[in-house]
């Protein structure tokens, strides 16, 4: 077999005739990437009216939330005041009813070691603040699973005409202009064509196919897991009795895994299931596969080491077993969004606002033009790969910011097809109007805290 022949005869590169799909659906709005940015810009715009179709390569719904199973919801607080609202809020009430999301009340929101003992470990801390021990606040600890079904039923009840399994593999563009896309499915290649796109993979699929400008980088890669049958009140008891000895082991658990935040295990929902969020890996590229098939290899190895070790040395996880590994790899950050406006690191530490603010994370503001690519019209970004630095996305990226710029593209989208506007026409105000009706906070008020200056209050 001369297999150094054959490849020694592969073309480096191969073009294929231009293929020929069938067009499944026509619709006003067109989400592309069905996680937390991408289901909020699908059921905000549907529930404005517009006939939307929201596609997602995967069997569920929920992205990072849900096959990463990043299970706290954070960042979405200013001090007391609760910045991001709208659809994150009808996730938390909806999962609290099923008795999968735990939320410490607002009488246990303080510092002190007490309130420390009882809610740190469920994650629910501001994890920005320096105090020891942290300040508890308003965050959600949620169970994966849950986020599928509240998911789910958010998006038929608003009418969603939503297709799993298909995985988009190229825009169609016509002379700027963004017309649908082309999925790649079992049956083949299918189009859909829309009035507006919304891009919400994560990794600017669309956007950077159809010709946007984008940076890249990487961060932090993550291989999240779940161990079960863990005594988690004996884990609390040694570890508040003994903090000396638990730290020693602690940091040899860490070590073993590669790289973990301060907490490497935090309670869930669910009794006796703990969320492990490591192995934190660098230098991986989250849109190659030859890089992600290496990180899914050395997070496996790592997990394995690690477990084996907390078994037989860390008090309360005695007999616990390994319940799952995400089902998707924990990308945090690869291509992002050069749009209008770039978000700098300083306009998210500055708390700069700006007068086309549409979306709010923690103390900072998202403009429309952020959202919003330079070259191609009728396209809009929303979520973790929004226009920003990489320095600025890393503190601007969490769950319910993305899903708050999920809204502000749905109302946007939903505006521009009904007024028969370009998107990038669609005025900043009508957006905080409509996202002030679906009960979301657009940032148009500035915090007391936040920089307003005429420097800073860049214009639109
Ligand atoms: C390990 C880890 C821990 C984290 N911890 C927290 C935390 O504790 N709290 C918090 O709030 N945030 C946390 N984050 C950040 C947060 O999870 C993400 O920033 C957030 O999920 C981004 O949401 P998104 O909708 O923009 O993107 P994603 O969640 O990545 O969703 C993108 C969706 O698009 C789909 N998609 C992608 N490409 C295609 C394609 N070509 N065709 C069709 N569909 C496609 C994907 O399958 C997915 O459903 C963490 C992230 C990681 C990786």
């Amino acid at each position: 077999m001369n297999t150094l022949e054959l490849t020694s005869s592969i073309e480096l590169s191969t073009t294929t005739a231009d293929l020929t799909a069938p067009v499944i659906s026509r619709s006003d709005v067109l989400v592309v990437g069905g996680g937390p940015a991408g289901v909020a810009a699908a059921v905000t715009a549907a529930r404005s009216g517009a006939k939307v179709t929201l596609l997602e390569r995967y069997s569920s719904l929920g992205g990072l939330a849900s096959g990463g199973m990043v299970l706290v919801l954070d960042d979405m607080i200013n001090g007391q005041e609760i910045t991001v609202t709208g659809v994150v809020s009808e996730y938390v009430e909806r999962l609290q009813k099923l008795g999968l999301a735990i939320v410490p009340p607002a009488d246990d929101r303080k510092t002190s070691e007490e309130l420390w003992n009882k809610w740190g470990r469920y994650g629910t801390f501001d994890f920005h603040s320096h105090t020891n021990p942290k300040p508890i606040c308003y965050a959600a600890a949620f169970d994966p699973d849950g986020w599928k079904r509240v998911s789910n039923d958010l998006v038929r009840e608003a009418g969603v005409d939503l297709r799993l399994h298909s995985w988009f593999s190229r825009p169609i563009v016509d002379n700027g202009v963004i017309k649908g896309v082309i999925c790649e499915t079992k049956l083949g290649p299918q189009a859909f064509m829309a009035d507006v796109v919304i891009d919400t993979t994560g990794d600017i699929d669309v956007a950077s196919r159809a010709g946007a400008s984008y940076a890249k980088d990487n961060y932090l890669t993550t291989l999240v897991f779940r161990l079960g049958n863990v005594d988690t009140k004996a884990a609390e008891a040694f570890e508040q009795a003994n903090p000396k000895e638990a730290r020693a082991i602690n940091r040899k658990i860490k070590r073993l895994l590669g790289g973990a935040w301060e907490l490497w295990w935090l309670k869930t929902p669910i009794d006796g299931v703990v969320w492990c969020n490591a192995p934190h890996m660098s230098g991986f590229d989250g849109v190659d596969p030859a890089d992600m098939t290496a990180a899914e290899f050395a997070a496996r190895d790592r997990i394995s080491e690690a477990v084996d070790y907390v078994r037989a040395n860390l008090p309360g996880f005695e007999n616990c077993y390994m319940l799952d590994v995400a089902s998707q790899m924990g990308v945090r950050q690869t291509r992002l969004l050069q749009g209008e406006y770039v978000m700098t690191k300083d306009d998210v530490t500055q708390r700069r606002h700006f007068e086309d603010t549409v979306a709010r994370g923690r103390d900072y503001y998202y403009p429309y033009r952020s959202l919003l690519p330079k070259e191609v019209d009728q396209l809009l970004v929303a979520g973790r790969h929004y226009s920003a630095t990489p320095e600025a996305q890393k503190m601007s990226r969490e769950i319910p910011p993305c899903m708050a710029m999920g809204q502000a593209v749905g109302v946007a989208a939903a505006l521009a097809v009904e007024n028969n506007l370009l998107v990038r026409d669609v005025s900043a105000l009508d957006i905080q109007q409509g996202m002030r009706r679906h009960g979301a906070d657009p940032g148009d008020v500035p915090s007391s805290n936040a920089t307003v200056d005429a420097t800073a209050a860049v214009p639109a």
